[in-house]
């Protein structure tokens, strides 16, 4: 196991100076050594795309730590995180968002949601169109989901070497965000955050207005799929 994750973690808090984005440290895949390494160098925003592996660590791990779930996510698995869960970053259908609700009720809690963009070229990544997001923010269907917030939007550009590309995506997200913080009024509809970058654009995205930024390989290392 890599055991650098205090120094790394340490080592790009450094660059981040400045910034007050919120660092997400993104754990898939590592085992809970290593998320306690971080959390006993402070981390306490953790980022997992799976179900099973955020609520089998959740169990495992300390109870103020805030987790997000940053990776598709399937309407009848809802149930499995919807007690503890701090954030959806990857709300990309309005069936999606009543699961969340229907169990955020019988959690007993209101859970803040972001909305997923599609800012990519590449048509495999999730996310909602600029139309589908700002359909979704119609009062008919916001009125009818009480027991979730919107707090936001999330986005992943290109996975391209191209900064002037990912820079244009990311800036497309920020307007998109600033529009609806400009045009949409209802009381479960506050545009704090704006979840944009990874290891290899967070900088781009921090330039482009970002307020979160989610990283994992910069602080756990490569992942290895392969066990
Ligand atoms: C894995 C993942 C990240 C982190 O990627 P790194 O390149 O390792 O920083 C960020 N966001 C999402 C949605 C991810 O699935």
């Amino acid at each position: 196991m890599d055991m650098a994750v205090k120094e790394n973690l340490e080592a790009f808090k450094k660059k981040l100076a400045g910034s007050s984005a919120t660092l997400i440290a993104v754990s898939k895949t590592k085992p809970v050594e290593a998320l306690l390494q971080a959390y006993e160098a402070g981390q306490r925003d953790f980022g997992e795309n799976k179900v099973q592996e955020m609520a089998e660590k959740q169990t495992q791990l300390p109870s103020d730590i805030r987790w997000h779930m940053i990776g598709h996510l399937q309407s009848n698995k809802v149930k499995y995180i919807a007690p503890f869960v701090h954030l959806i970053h990857s709300v990309d259908s309005e069936k999606l968002l009543r699961a969340i609700d229907k169990e955020a009720k019988k959690a007993g809690r209101v859970i803040p949601c972001l909305l997923q963009v599609h800012i990519a070229e590449e048509e495999t990544k999730f996310g909602l169109s600029d139309e589908e997001t700002l359909a979704i923010l119609q009062p008919s269907v916001l009125d009818s989901v009480p027991s979730v917030s919107i707090a936001g939007l999330m986005g992943m550009s290109t996975l391209t070497d191209n900064k002037a590309q990912i820079k244009k995506e990311f800036g497309h997200l920020k307007a998109l965000f600033e529009r609806i913080k400009k045009e949409v009024n209802h009381p479960r509809v506050e545009m704090k955050e704006l979840s944009m970058g990874m290891s290899g654009d967070y900088a781009i995205a921090i330039e482009e207005g970002s307020t979160m930024i989610r990283v994992g390989s910069a602080i756990f290392g490569e992942r290895n799929y392969v066990h």
